[in-house]
């Protein structure tokens, strides 16, 4: 056993092992809003390309005069859990919006859709079942699994030949459910999972299907409705998690959408949902209003999607390695993990900010600067931040 001053002196050696690594995260204040352009507490005005805020919605007046609105009608929080005294009229109607949106028989909210991944496995699946995991998926969905007594599989990222024979082993052990999980789209390389052919799979297999779908609900698909959308899959995923804090406005909450059965009993049964407080009225009121201006035009979804265009062709035309994809998540692959802080670091000073992966985010050697677009870029914005990528890629010499 050791004294407390042991312990301090443990951690302290921890933390300076992780900078020793250059592992350590720093965090950078923004003295403003969140937006397209942010002026951080070193540096004023840069365009912002690294925020989860694809629709622009962040900051968005109509957003903030909702956020009001929901503050003066229901008051800031609840002080309470969803089934002593905390649920009210709005949060009832917010997961009925979010129903209807996404296509499925009933929502329940939580805090956050890690607590929403968090509390679905233990719940949902016992030691006779099966839950098979895609190896990218978010850490939520990893610990959540973890928390449930069903046995896990992991198939290698979107091989559907791993897949089927984590299905035939599954099924082989005895497994009474099997579900397949995974996100819709997969945050370090701004790709989709293979969605029809998981579906296919499940199908041959009999098995679930579940969706992760955080960096896709309101601007994936047609009309924005996700992952699923864009496949032409509404209706084909058994369960759909996701965020309220990337695009539906990035504030804070979660929620799990599934067929009626399946939420009443997280209702009963999950544990974050039952021992963690209610989701503020501002956000239940707000994430409405977003709802209203998505359902009524596509017009943010749209224009993320030409920036989107916009941004994947200028930096193809510069001659930066990319990964092929329609997502706004694009990562200017680099390789080398020194070079891609060198890019970040130099993209800041020429005022666009960025952020530059390296293991263990990423796989070794497959360093990366990611790059985010959102709805709110200017043409002018995106015209500045590519010819910032033209200038920090030739002094790195990454591009000639
Ligand atoms: C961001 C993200 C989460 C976490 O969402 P929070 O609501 O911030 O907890 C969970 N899953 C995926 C796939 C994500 O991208």
């Amino acid at each position: 056993m050791t004294t407390t001053a042991q312990f301090y002196q443990d951690m302290e050696r921890r933390c300076a092992e992780l900078k020793a690594a250059g592992l350590y995260k720093q965090e950078r204040p923004i003295i403003t809003a969140q937006g397209s352009v942010i002026t951080t507490a070193d540096k004023a005005a840069v365009i912002n390309l690294c925020a989860n805020n694809y629709l622009g919605l962040s900051s968005h007046p109509a957003v903030i005069a909702a956020a009001h609105e929901a503050l003066d009608a229901r008051g800031y929080g609840l002080s309470s859990v969803r089934f002593i005294c905390g649920t009210q009229d709005i949060h009832k109607e917010l997961e009925a919006r979010l129903s209807r949106f996404l296509g499925t028989e009933d929502t329940i909210l939580y805090s956050s859709a890690f607590d929403a991944n968090g509390g679905l496995f233990e719940t949902l699946f016992a030691a006779e079942d099966a839950i098979i995991s895609d190896s990218l998926n978010h850490a939520s969905i990893i610990d959540g699994v973890r928390l449930s007594k069903a046995k896990r599989y992991r198939y290698k990222n979107n091989d559907m030949k791993d897949l089927r024979q984590q299905l035939e082993v599954a099924r082989e052990a005895g497994a009474r459910h099997i579900i397949v999980f995974t996100d819709g789209v997969f945050s370090m390389d701004g790709t989709l999972a293979r969605l029809p052919e998981v579906r296919a799979l499940c199908d041959e297999f009999g098995a679930l299907l579940g969706v992760d779908d955080s960096h896709a609900t309101g601007f994936m698909g047609r009309s924005g409705r996700g992952t699923h959308e864009h496949y032409d899959m509404m209706g084909k995923v058994d369960i759909i998690t996701g965020t309220l804090g990337k695009a539906l406005g990035g504030a804070s909450g979660g929620f799990t959408s599934a067929k009626a059965s399946v939420v009443a009993l997280l209702r009963q049964r999950s544990r974050p949902y039952l021992f963690s407080n209610s989701l503020a009225s501002p956000i239940v009121g707000t994430t409405l209003k977003v709802l209203d201006l998505l359902e009524a035009d596509t017009a943010l979804r749209d224009t993320l999607m030409e920036n989107t265009q916009f941004f994947r062709a200028g930096l193809e035309k510069l001659g930066f390695d990319i990964k092929p994809g329609e997502h706004p998540i694009i990562p200017v692959m680099v390789y080398d993990a020194v070079k891609s802080q060198d890019l970040a670091n130099r993209l800041l000073q020429l005022g666009v900010y960025v952020t530059g992966f390296y293991y263990p985010v990423v796989p070794q050697g497959e360093a990366r600067v990611r790059v985010q677009l959102n709805a709110g870029h200017s043409r002018e914005q995106l015209e500045k931040a590519l010819q910032a990528f033209a200038t920090a890629g030739r002094e790195l010499e990454l591009v000639s």
